[in-house]
């Protein structure tokens, strides 16, 4: 599995930038990381509603590594349940 060599957190720009190796970076933004939250609670709302509630101005609290499997997001919404896998923000950053 591919992992990034870096994870950096732009918390004024509110971005995640993702290095995964030498110059390929791919940068996402907060909201977007937020509405593509894959907990089960969010992927509910995005099959029954279609879209997952965004505050515009959400940022992220904190990035935590989940061993090999990717990172734990904590929001300023207060949301902290989402688990994203490497090739799942790999793919987001597409
Ligand atoms: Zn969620």
């Amino acid at each position: 599995m591919k992992l990034p060599e870096e994870v950096t957190l732009n918390r004024a720009a509110r971005t995640l930038t993702l290095r995964w190796s030498g110059t390929q970076t791919a940068t996402l933004h907060c909201a977007a990381l937020r509405a593509a939250c894959p907990c089960a609670a969010c992927r509910h709302a995005r099959l029954t509603a279609g879209t997952v509630h965004v505050p515009q101005d959400v940022t992220l609290l904190d990035v935590q590594p989940v061993g090999h499997y990717g990172v734990q997001l904590a929001f300023s919404d207060g949301h902290a349940r989402g688990i994203y896998p490497w090739p799942y923000l790999a793919q987001l950053g597409a």
